[in-house]
């Protein structure tokens, strides 16, 4: 089968490899119908995630069709549709039982694409498949379901639950990528009064204020927290999002919470970052981080189905398989194609 294959740093190819195979009697076999390029893939390729090692299929989101089933596989049958979950989990061990999926205690977490083959193929090996696959609702666009493996439930999770979100808050979030206007439109299901967005580009906050937003400021421009602070009222934001992973932002949003505020960070940082508790621990602020759990999958389908969320909005490309490295190339160039998520069909 074809299949998208890390070389080491810098180095990818559309390969021919073997098909993979049922290992464990948990396991389920997909055939990738659709699957999408993350910013974690483009981490990856830099070599900022030495864990992933040369030969190994990259991504983890996107949708498919049972192709097998292991021995034990209680919840599925081949010619099901099913989303798969970016996070692998057993179900069983304590983490699990607490919805902590992605500290799966039995070798699941984020492993896809990153500790075993991914998705960016003809087929995957999905582990643990009656707990790690979702079935396919009626009435859901495809393009929708992609979103719903990994970037909606990370801003959604990461960023609007443990920033908790409440109505009529003033919102930030830092960073107008995927995650960061999954966070975005995820924030509006609790009706807060502002939502402002800040990046560096304009053309991504342009599609934040379709996608809601009612205020943008460009990080850029030297008066960017005097904008922010006048728009919220010279007191600072309720919850202040990161969804960058680099100092100067989670730094700005320390710059910019207000007294009893929270900054909820989704970014992946690969450095220590400045944390200014002289200044945060009088203020009654609360700091928030982690590793998506996926666990509002079930949630989010329904808004999804409903109508209630639109996540298709966040797709700009398409290409098939066979394109999968053109794909990586406006992916990766992602400000000037004005990419936000590219969708591969088999
Ligand atoms: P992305 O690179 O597409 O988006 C980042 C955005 O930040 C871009 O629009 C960029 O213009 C903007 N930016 C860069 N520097 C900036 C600055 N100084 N000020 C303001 N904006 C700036 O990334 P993404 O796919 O949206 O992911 C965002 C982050 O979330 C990444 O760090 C990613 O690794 C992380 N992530 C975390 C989890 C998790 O479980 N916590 C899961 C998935 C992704
Ligand atoms: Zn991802």
């Amino acid at each position: 089968m074809k299949a998208l294959v890390y070389h080491g740093p810098g180095k990818r190819s559309l390969d021919e490899v073997p098909k993979p195979k049922i290992q464990a009697p948990t396991d389920v076999i997909v055939k990738v119908t659709m699957t999408t390029i993350c910013g974690s893939d483009l981490h990856i390729l830099k070599g900022d995630v030495p864990a992933v090692t040369d030969g190994r299929i990259l991504g983890h989101e996107g949708i498919g069709v049972v192709d097998q089933i292991g021995d034990s596989v209680i919840g599925f049958k081949v010619g099901d549709r099913v989303i798969v979950s970016c996070i692998t989990a057993c179900g069983k061990c304590e983490n699990c039982k607490k919805a902590l999926y992605s500290h799966c205690l039995n070798g699941g977490g984020w492993i896809l694409g990153h500790l075993i083959d991914g998705m960016q193929a003809e087929y995957v090996r999905i582990p643990f498949g009656d707990n790690s696959l979702y079935p396919v609702p009626k009435g859901a666009d495809d393009e929708s379901l992609v979103m719903i493996s990994d970037i909606l439930p990370t801003g959604f999770e990461i960023g609007v639950l443990n920033g908790h979100v409440q109505p009529g808050d003033t919102i930030s979030i830092v960073g107008a990528g995927p995650v960061g206007l999954s966070a975005l439109v995820t924030a509006q299901l609790y009706s807060p009064a502002k939502l402002i967005m800040i990046d560096l580009d304009d053309a991504r906050l342009e599609v934040a204020k379709k996608l809601g937003a009612t205020h943008t400021v460009n990080s850029g421009s030297p008066d960017a927290i005097d904008q922010i602070m006048a728009i919220s009222d010279g007191v600072g934001v309720d919850v202040a999002i990161e969804a960058v992973g680099i100092a100067p932002t989670l730094e700005l949003c320390q710059e910019i919470v207000a007294p009893g505020g929270h900054i909820a960070n989704i970014g992946v940082h690969g450095k220590p970052v400045p944390l200014h508790m002289e200044k945060l621990w009088i203020q009654n602020i609360n700091i928030s981080m982690g590793l998506v759990d996926t666990r509002t999958i079930p949630m989010l389908l329904k808004m999804v189905v409903s109508g209630k969320l639109k996540p298709k909005q966040l797709v700009t490309h398409h290409f098939t398989l066979d394109q999968a490295e053109a794909a990586y190339d406006t992916f990766g160039n992602a400000a000037k194609e004005k990419a936000l998520k590219v969708i591969i069909t088999a």
